[in-house]
C-alpha cells in the first residue's frame, strides 16, 4: 500500500516560494474520519506530540477528537482548541509532583501510571483522580519500540491499581502502546493477551476498569524502507486484530468496557510534506578511494526530519525529470544529507544512496513526503543558525489557505 500525494498538498508545495512544512487539513480530517468507521465506538485521543500545530489540533478537536497530553504545557495547548477538558488525559507515566498538581488545577481528572510511586503522587496531588495503568509491551515489530522506559508487568499492574483504590483514586483503566509504526498484527495480539491477563485477576479483586486505552502505534503508509521500497504496513490486518481484540476483552468484563486510542503518526504523517531546496549536488573521493555523489538539501535531521535514520521519505524534484523516469542517463546515485555541520545529518545514516536527477542545481525545490509526524516537535532551535521551518496549513481544492 502506498499513498499518493493529494492535489491539495501538491498545489500548496508548488506554490511555496521558500522552505516550509505544509499540512493538508482535509487529508488529516479524512484520515481521522476513517478510524471511527473502522473501529466503531473507539474514542480518539490524538497524541499531541506527533503534531503540536494549533490549526491541526483545532481541526481534529472540531471533528470530535480529544488529546493525549504528556505535560502541563501540552494540556494548555490542547485546551486552547476549545475541547472539553474531559476529552484530555495525562498520558505520560513520567511526571513530577508539580506536573501532577498543575494538570489537576487545569481540570485533568484522568492520569496514566505504571508505578506505585507515581500512583501515590497522583493520590496526593490530584486526589480522587482516575488512573489507568500502562502495561509493558515488547516493542517487537515496531520501528520505534517504546519498551523498558514505560509499562509494568501484570503482577505490578494489579498491585498498582489495588494501591490506587486504597488511596482514594479510581482504578479506571489499563493501557498499552505497541510501539510506534508497528508493522505486525502479532504485536497487537500480544497486547490484547496482556490486557486480558490483567483484567481477569483484577475482576477477582473486585476492580472493574471502565476503559482500555490501546495507545498509538498505528502506521503511516507512505514511508519507504532504507532501500527505497515501500514499507508495507498491513493496516487492514492490524485493524482486524484490533476489532477482534476489543470484542474478546469486552467478553471478559462484567461492566461495559469503553475503548480509547491515542494515534499520533497515523493521522498526520502522510498529510504533511516539506518543501525544501537543493543546496548542491557534489562528487568527491571517499575515504575508500571510490568517488561518490552527495546531494545536500536545506532540510535534514535537525530541522524537521529527525526520523530519517529509520524511515526513508519519498523525494520529489518537481522542476526536474521525474525521479522514477525511464531515461537512466538523466539520473545519478547520491547520498542525501541535510544542511548542518553534523555528519549525523544524513538521510538513512548516509549509507543508502538515492536516485536523483543529474541536472539538480542549487535552489531547485525538493518535496519531502510523509513528513507530517513528529516534524515540529523534533526540530532544534537554530542549529548552525538554521531556523525551524515555518508551518502552513492547506485546505480546499486549491491547496491555498
Ligand atoms: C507518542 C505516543 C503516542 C502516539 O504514538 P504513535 O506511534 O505516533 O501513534 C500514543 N500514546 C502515547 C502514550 C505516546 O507517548
Amino acid at each position: 500500500m502506498t499513498v499518493e500525494i493529494s492535489a491539495r498538498l501538491a498545489a500548496a508545495l508548488a506554490a511555496a516560494p521558500a522552505d516550509r512544512l505544509v499540512y493538508d487539513l482535509d487529508g488529516i480530517e479524512a484520515q481521522y474520519d476513517r478510524l471511527p468507521a473502522e473501529l466503531p465506538g473507539v474514542r480518539v485521543r490524538f497524541a499531541l506530540k506527533a503534531c503540536p500545530v494549533d490549526e491541526v489540533l483545532r481541526c481534529l478537536a472540531d471533528r470530535g477528537a480529544g488529546f493525549d497530553a504528556a505535560s502541563p504545557a501540552e494540556i494548555v495547548q490542547a485546551l486552547h482548541t476549545g475541547v472539553p477538558v474531559d476529552r484530555i488525559h495525562y498520558g505520560n507515566t513520567v511526571k513530577s509532583d508539580a506536573d501532577i498538581a498543575a494538570a489537576h488545577r487545569l481540570g485533568i481528572r484522568t492520569f496514566a501510571t505504571d508505578s506505585v510511586q507515581d500512583v501515590r503522587a497522583i493520590a496526593e496531588h490530584a486526589p480522587g483522580a482516575r488512573v489507568f495503568c500502562r502495561l509493558a509491551t515488547s516493542g517487537d515489530g515496531a520501528l520505534w519500540g517504546l519498551n523498558r522506559k514505560f509499562g509494568c508487568s501484570a503482577e505490578d499492574a494489579v498491585r498498582i491499581l489495588t494501591t490506587a483504590r486504597a488511596c482514594g483514586l479510581v482504578p479506571a483503566g489499563l493501557s498499552v502502546h505497541v510501539g510506534s509504526q508497528q508493522l505486525t498484527g502479532e504485536a497487537w495480539q500480544q497486547a490484547f493477551d496482556a490486557l486480558a491477563g490483567v483484567l481477569v485477576p483484577l475482576a477477582g479483586l473486585g476492580i472493574v476498569p471502565d476503559h482500555v486505552n490501546l495507545g498509538g502505534g498505528l502506521p503511516a503508509l507512505g514511508y519507504l524502507d532504507r532501500h527505497g521500497n515501500p514499507l508495507d504496513a498491513p493496516l487492514d490486518k492490524i485493524l482486524t486484530v484490533i476489532r477482534e481484540g476489543m470484542e474478546y476483552l469486552s467478553g471478559l468484563t462484567a461492566a461495559p468496557l469503553a475503548f480509547v486510542m491515542e494515534p499520533g503518526r497515523h493521522l498526520v504523517a502522510d498529510h504533511g510534506a516539506v518543501r525544501a531546496h537543493v543546496y548542491r549536488l557534489t562528487e568527491r573521493a571517499q575515504p575508500d578511494g571510490t568517488r561518490a555523489r552527495w546531494l545536500y538539501l536545506s532540510v535534514g535531521k535537525f530541522n524537521g526530519l529527525y526520523e530519517m535514520d529509520q524511515v526513508r521519505h519519498r523525494l520529489v524534484f518537481p522542476t526536474r525529470a521525474d525521479a522514477d523516469g525511464e531515461d537512466d542517463a538523466a539520473y545519478v546515485s547520491a547520498v542525501v544529507a541535510g544542511p548542518t555541520c553534523d555528519s549525523d545529518d544524513a538521510y538513512g545514516g548516509g549509507r543508502h544512496p538515492v536516485r536523483v536527477p543529474r541536472a539538480l542545481a542549487s535552489g531547485d525545490p525538493v518535496w519531502i513526503l510523509s513528513a507530517g509526524a513528529y516534524a515540529t516537535s523534533y526540530t532544534t532551535q537554530g542549529f548552525n543558525g538554521i531556523r525551524p521551518l515555518p508551518c502552513v496549513c492547506a485546505r480546499g481544492p486549491e491547496g491555498h489557505h
